[in-house]
């Protein structure tokens, strides 16, 4: 039996897609004249690239993301195979045929086959989004994070598709976290991985960049 590590994060770098609205990440290589050594500054904004949202994000006293144990972020994440076209809904039946995968998950991550999309504009706006219906039914199991690869559980603020934001508003309340541009799942659906997902302990941070990384062996 060997180790399989799968990564399910996007790379962090200048130009890639952000969230409408969202500041664009900048990294600026600049010398340190008394050592000789390289530094970056880095500027970018909590809900960048592959990033967890906590309770903050959009519940007035919700929980920051330092308040969570290392314990909440490791776990098994179901892997959920729901290929999707342009603006599309996850429906609860969606998720009611993989009720056994979930049911075993500590995590949920949804594969819409969006993750290929990266780098094209409609990434950031025509993705697929997890119905009102089919998100307050993922929060009828036992479950701590839901991951998408998408931009983000609601439609974009731009597809004209958003009234209110009830995917968000169904699982933060409830200290489900929400994952947001996975990636890199495509062989593993269907499948139940050990996942590991430490996100950056911010003061009061309404989410972090996070390195999401699965395991599994085979
Ligand atoms: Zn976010």
């Amino acid at each position: 039996m060997t180790d399989t590590w799968i990564d399910f994060s996007h790379t962090y770098e200048e130009g890639m897609p952000e969230a409408y609205g969202h500041t664009q990440m900048r990294a600026q290589r600049v010398n340190n004249a008394n050592t000789g050594s390289r530094i970056t500054n880095i500027t970018f904004n909590s809900h960048c690239g592959t990033h967890i949202d906590a309770p903050y994000h959009y519940v007035e006293g919700g929980r920051t993301i330092d308040s969570f144990s290392p314990a909440f972020f490791h776990g098994i994440a179901a892997i959920l195979n729901l290929t999707k076209a342009e603006f599309q809904p996850i429906t609860r039946q969606d998720l009611h045929r993989n009720r056994h995968l979930i049911s075993n998950a500590d995590f949920v991550f949804i594969r819409t086959g969006w993750e290929e999309k990266w780098s094209l504009d409609e990434y950031m706006w025509k993705y697929p989004y997890i119905s009102s219906e089919a998100a307050e039914y993922l929060t009828e199991f036992n479950i701590r994070m839901v991951g998408t690869d998408t931009m983000s559980p609601d439609p974009s603020f731009k597809s004209g598709l958003r009234k209110g934001s009830p995917a968000h508003m169904a699982l933060l309340p409830k200290d489900i976290l929400i994952i947001e541009n996975l990636t890199g799942m495509k062989s593993v659906t269907d499948k139940v991985v050990e996942a590991f997902c430490f996100p950056l302990k911010f003061s009061k941070g309404d989410g972090s960049p996070t390195r999401i990384v699965g395991r599994f062996q085979e």
